[in-house]
């Protein structure tokens, strides 16, 4: 049979990385097996829906391209499945399972159903309405009187397998009869996931592990109506970096803010597969049809996995290196230009020495600061132990190297001719070719890191510009030595 999957998100607030988690799980199982995945919208619970969360979902999942496969609306495009539109559906099985004698009408008032509640305010229901005579039940209903109707849960112990977790079974001692429809007519939230899922042919439910405690009353539906029950695909608990489990409710980052941060949607997929899934190999890094290819269920691990802001930052800019040159440059020339102004300069090449050195596309401003002006910066940096050189021995290499560049030709002024002269005055000069490089680096760049090497830099700056650095640079050693 062919796998079919769907995301069953309550519009309820912002999508987190969790919700984020398991529509993408969902997906991956479907599309690694030529399968199906929907959309459906669980808006049963009217007053938890927050206006606006519906679209935000539509957005996110277009962004990241978890595109869903149908829904109604024939010949497409299709809109997603939405359990408010389909509330005439819910009642009927309801009826079917009065008539067979697994729920039952309850007319059950909030005031008797309140003075149920124990000490901690949970009420459990002691079943008065179970055993009414049929004609009262009819009188009643003929009256008008609100009713609500209620799953008859039967003795035993109810057990089911979970991809994750295993085998787990419960004492239906445990379980209350729960609600199925409403006084207002409307589906609980239970009942309504568990007859879409038939109707649709859900054949996979990927979930928050939240759910596990819920699945035995699901799984006593499903045998009372006599449907298949489903895979069922649990996921490990999510704890945000304080600890404490995700939630939209608590204040934790939305998947729009990370985006909104300059994380890239493939990055924030990438980085959503691993929170519980582990690779087979070594790569971490995924693309999302990769991911497809890659993800398999049995893999996903029932620990707890939490959000690790510097881990996504590491994939964001691992994603940023794998973007095409063409698409990294249009991300970052509006950055590049704001923080250089120099004319001239080769915007593209800036591109270019920047896209593998930043966890973020705005970063890249940060790297080229020091064209424009050169930075303060000590003397110190000059000391670097494996180049072989203190502030002395650079104040010997920008004098050599200052010598040799003032000889070079405008024309020829260009990072493999430079390279080679620098190169070349060393060994005539007896010093080590990093003597030389280092300081001019540090002469230039007036950082402890640049986006390219030194002659790189010569060029970039073009030949008045650099020799006037490398100037300063020996004026600066000589006044500190001094
Ligand atoms: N509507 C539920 C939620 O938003 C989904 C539960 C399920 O996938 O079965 O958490």
């Amino acid at each position: 049979m062919r796998i079919r999957t769907r995301y069953a998100p309550s519009p309820t607030g912002f999508m987190h990385i969790g919700n984020l988690r398991s529509a993408l799980y969902e997906y991956l199982i479907a599309k690694h097996d030529d399968g199906v995945f929907i959309l459906r919208l669980e808006d049963t619970d009217q007053n938890r829906y927050v206006d606006a969360a519906a679209d935000a979902i539509f957005e996110m999942l277009k962004i990241t391209g978890l595109a869903y496969d149908e829904g109604p609306g024939v010949g497409g495009p299709y809109g997603p499945y939405i359990q408010s539109e389909r509330k005439d559906d819910y009642l009927p099985v309801a009826e079917k399972l009065i008539e067979s004698g697994k729920a039952y009408y309850c007319f059950c008032d909030k005031e008797r159903l309140d003075a149920l509640s124990d000490e901690h305010g949970v009420a459990r229901y002691d079943r008065r309405c179970l055993g009414l005579p049929a004609e009262e039940v009819q009188k009643r209903l003929a009256s008008g009187e609100p009713y609500v109707i209620r799953q008859w849960i039967p003795e035993g112990k109810t057990a089911f397998h979970d991809e994750v977790y295993g085998d787990i079974a419960i004492e239906n001692s445990e379980m209350e009869d729960q609600i199925l429809i409403k006084s207002d007519g409307m589906p609980t939230y239970n009942f309504a996931n568990v007859v879409d899922d038939h109707a649709m042919n859900i054949t996979h439910v990927a979930r928050g592990s939240e759910y596990l405690t819920s699945t035995p009353k699901y799984k006593l539906l499903y045998e009372a109506l006599d449907w298949e029950v489903p895979v069922y695909v649990h996921l490990p608990l999510m704890l945000n970096e304080e600890g404490h489990k995700i939630s939209k409710r608590q204040g934790d980052m939305s998947v729009a803010d990370l985006l909104k941060m300059g994380f890239l949607p493939e990055a924030v997929v990438n980085y959503a597969a691993l929170l519980g899934w582990s690779p087979e190999g070594n790569n971490e890094i995924f693309t999302l049809p990769e991911l497809v290819e890659a993800f398999e269920p049995k893999n996903i691990s029932k620990s707890p996995s939490t959000f690790d802001m510097k881990k996504l930052t590491w994939v964001n800019g691992e994603h940023i290196k794998r973007l095409p040159f063409e698409k990294y440059c249009e991300m970052a020339l509006p950055f590049l230009r704001e923080a250089v102004k120099t004319p001239g300069v080769d915007y593209k090449k800036l591109a270019e020495m920047t896209q593998s050195r930043v966890s973020f596309v705005k970063d890249c401003a940060a790297l080229v600061d020091f064209i424009d002006a050169l930075p303060d910066y000590e003397t110190e940096l000059y000391t670097h132990k494996k180049m072989k050189t203190n502030p002395e021995i650079a104040l010997r290499g920008l004098e050599v190297s200052v010598d040799a560049l003032e000889a070079q030709e405008e024309p020829g002024w260009d990072n493999d001719s430079l390279f080679a002269l620098l190169s070349k005055a060393a060994e005539t000069s007896g010093m080590a070719r990093s003597q030389l490089l280092w300081p001019v680096r540090t002469a230039l760049s007036g950082k402890p890191a640049s986006p390219c090497g030194a002659t790189e830099l010569c060029e970039l700056l073009g030949k008045a510009e650099t020799l006037k650095r490398l100037r300063a640079g020996i004026e600066k050693i000589k006044g500190s030595v001094a």
